[in-house]
């Protein structure tokens, strides 16, 4: 789950990061009034979206010569104009894809003096299962090119869980980043309270890019941009209330409030599966033969009757989806509960695109029964191989 930058930075100030003064605005309006509890002479004014990339991203509306998603402006007046302009239209950043994102919410900061732009990140890095600190001198709106044409820019530290963060990590970090003097004591201090921010909140993922030097030699955090791992979002509430739905796929919103584990992809066949390694197995034999998921889906071991209906309208939902394969292996998921949700969601949201259903595993003799009486117009398939083959040849002819 990801949020706003505005919301990070509230977050990160809590644990004691340096952060500037900032108002976030939801209504054209507003904005003058936010900015005018600013000191200037310099103001921020920055798209909300969960995408980076904002500062050259292009506005589909945008005239010639109009600025991307993050602008400067030199008094109050301005601020409000700029965050007027960019207030419901539609941002196109690099990672927003090109349909792009609506800006619902504007961000107007105090603006900061910059010396040099610094990158810096946490993650988890499953290669070695621990906490790995990313830090590079090269930060900026740059970073995805560092990364492409001269990696050794981008420095890697990670972090013995047993140990936890160490004042030496953030020595070793400040070094790399070519600080110096007090720059180094406050580098190992804030290290130290994202990585407390970053347990604690169960966070998959920090960003700030940039993490600033200013004149008078101190850091501040220019940009900031967190991830939360979804399945623990629960324990924490004050996370959870910066959902913002609207930045979320729909199709992935409505899994979500079902309990199931769906990801939205590209592709042309819609899978129904229960089990994560059956589901990604489910996969990669579409595209052996040929063709392209529209997702993943695992309807989980204990599906009811609902929830299967419930996937189904999800899957059908979706205009790219020119066939359906329902591949279940039923061991703890019976295959009759399956086969009723299939008939009772194709009874209400129709059947425009053709279906393959292979079932295997508990109750298959019922569940292959309840889809032969039911009147629809189903393939049946004997095994993962022969599902996968009937649907590709189904949509692709
Ligand atoms: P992103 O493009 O989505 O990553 O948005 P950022 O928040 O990183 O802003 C993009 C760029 O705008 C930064 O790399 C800075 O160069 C510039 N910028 C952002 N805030 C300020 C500021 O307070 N002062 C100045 N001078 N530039 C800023
Ligand atoms: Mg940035």
């Amino acid at each position: 789950m990801n949020i706003h930058e505005y919301q990070a930075k509230a977050l990160l100030r809590e644990y004691g990061a340096p952060v500037s003064e900032g108002r976030a605005v939801l209504k054209a309006e507003d904005a003058k009034t936010a900015a005018g509890q600013l000191d200037g002479p310099l103001w921020v004014v920055k798209a909300q979206i969960h995408a980076g990339g904002r500062g050259k991203g292009k506005f589909k509306e945008a005239e010639a010569g109009e600025k991307g998603g993050v602008r400067l402006a030199k008094s109050v007046e301005e601020a409000a104009e700029e965050a007027k302009k960019m207030l419901g239209k539609t941002l196109v950043t690099h990672q927003t894809g090109p349909a792009g994102k609506q800006v619902n919410r504007i961000y107007i900061e105090a603006g900061s003096d910059i010396e040099r732009e610094l990158y810096l990140a946490f993650l988890v890095d499953r290669q070695s299962s621990r906490i790995s600190i990313v830090a590079s001198t090269e930060g900026g709106m740059d970073i995805e090119e560092v990364a492409a044409s001269t990696p050794e820019k981008i420095l890697s530290f990670t972090i013995d869980p047993a140990v936890g963060y160490m004042p030496y990590h953030g020595r070793r970090v400040a070094f790399s980043l070519g600080l110096t003097g007090g720059q180094v004591k406050q580098c190992v201090a804030l290290l130290g309270n994202l990585y407390r921010a970053f347990v604690e909140k169960d966070m998959e993922m920090l960003e700030i890019n940039p993490l600033i030097v200013m004149p008078d030699g101190n850091l501040k955090l220019l940009d900031a941009k967190l991830g939360f791992d979804g399945n623990a979002v629960y324990r924490h509430p004050d996370v959870a209330n910066l959902r913002d739905e609207t930045e979320e796929d729909p199709k992935e919103l409505a899994a979500s409030k079902y309990d199931l584990n769906y990801i939205a992809l590209d592709g042309e066949i819609g899978c129904m599966v229960n089990g994560a390694g059956l589901a990604m197995a489910t996969m990669d034999i579409i595209k052996l033969y040929g063709a392209e998921p529209a997702n993943f889906l695992d309807v989980g071991g204990g599906a009811t009757k609902e929830k299967v209906t419930e996937a189904f309208k999800i899957i059908t939902s979706d205009p790219n989806v020119k066939g359906i394969l329902v591949n279940i292996f039923g061991g703890i998921m019976r295959c009759d509960v399956i086969a009723e949700g299939v008939v009772a969601a194709v009874k209400e949201v129709g059947l425009q695109v053709p279906l393959v259903v292979r079932l295997e595993g508990t109750n298959v003799e019922k569940g292959k029964e309840i889809i032969n009486t039911s009147g629809l117009n189903v393939i049946a398939a004997d095994n993962l191989s022969d599902g996968a083959e009937k649907i590709v040849k189904a949509v692709k002819g």
